[in-house]
């Protein structure tokens, strides 16, 4: 039996299995926002939402294995001492997968170019270019020079994947912005959030990152139709029977196409075999109030094969964010 006045001083979250372990939940992070704003204590979570929780300093984190070891902490029986922020997993350096760089990238000078001036100006960019031509590849690696992301802008970015449930599994827990590529058959929802229990789509996932929609006209007309005002405002607005939510949803929109529905107009090592009709209707597609939100069109053409043989490798991430942040410095 526990004391009241004592759980008045903690804010406990976790979900529990029948063996009384815990279990990571979702959202620990903006709980422990809440708390210390509220002025609690102290916050008892599982240990993989504590990891996560801890980088609100303000708070002090305390995590537990079980129920049995919260109330020999809450009773006095037992010691525990708050997480060390600065230790925190969720401040690594991007590992394995996620650690791609620039230099990677083969030829596309012009492509390459267009992207860093997007990248220092703030822009939006649409690529156009046949399959192969990198598109892909690029996108992938512009996170890698964006300037890091501050300590805010990072606990805002933790703060929607929590609430997504997608730190729950103890992956995705590096230090950067985020990339997010959804597939064209996405439905509204999924792009814009939503649901039953409102939780945030994809914009809100590449909240201060990178959005990448390949095969951009692929996409229904009314998901491209609804990602226009969440780009005008940063935030998107869910209404639900049971209330509003409003997310954050800042990010840099990067969309690729092919230039014709078989991909390869103008390319001079294949035939492309669309018609007139098919090649408007198929870019009609994308509309027009979208496209205005988009300042930058760049057509990436094919590699040839001695670029991709070409065994030196491209300036790095590193170098190309030095030029970048300076620009953005100034336009803040
Ligand atoms: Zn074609």
């Amino acid at each position: 039996q526990l004391k009241s006045e004592i759980l008045q001083d903690f804010l406990i979250a976790g979900e529990l299995a029948l063996s009384g372990q815990t279990r990571p939940v979702r959202g620990a992070l903006s709980m422990t926002m809440l708390a210390a704003e509220k002025g609690i204590k102290g916050v008892i979570l599982p240990l993989e939402s504590a990891e996560e929780a801890c980088l609100v300093e303000s708070s002090k984190v305390y995590a537990v294995e079980s129920l049995a070891e919260a109330i020999r902490f809450l009773s006095g029986q037992m010691e525990l001492v708050p997480l060390d922020a600065s230790r925190s997993p969720y401040l690594m350096e991007p590992q394995g997968d996620e650690a791609v760089d620039f230099s990677e990238v083969k030829g596309q000078a012009n492509l390459r170019r267009a992207v860093e001036v997007a990248v220092a100006g703030g822009h939006n960019l649409l690529m156009m270019g046949p399959p192969g031509s990198g598109k892909s590849m690029v996108s992938k690696r512009i996170p890698t020079i964006l300037p890091a992301p501050s300590k805010t802008e990072y606990l805002e970015i933790l703060g929607v994947h929590s609430v997504a449930g997608r730190t729950c599994s103890g992956d995705n827990r590096s230090f950067c912005r985020p990339f997010r590529s959804p597939h064209h058959t996405i439905s509204d929802v999924g792009l814009l959030g939503g649901g039953v229990i409102p939780g945030p789509g994809e914009i809100s996932l590449a909240h201060n990152g990178v959005l990448f929609l390949d095969e951009l006209p692929e996409f229904k007309r009314s998901a491209l139709e609804v990602l226009r005002q969440p780009l005008e405002d940063g935030q998107v607005t869910i209404s639900r029977s049971a209330g509003k939510i409003t997310l954050p949803s800042r990010f840099m929109l990067v969309a690729a196409m092919n230039p014709c529905p078989c991909g390869y107009l103008g390319d001079p090592s294949r035939e492309c075999r669309c018609s007139t009709p098919q090649i408007q209707k198929y870019r009609a597609r994308v509309s027009g109030p979208l496209l205005d939100r988009i300042d930058i069109h760049i057509e990436a053409p094919a590699v040839r094969i001695e670029e991709l043989q070409e065994r030196s490798l491209g300036e790095s991430s590193e170098t190309v964010r030095q030029r970048v942040e300076p620009c953005r410095r100034i336009q803040v």
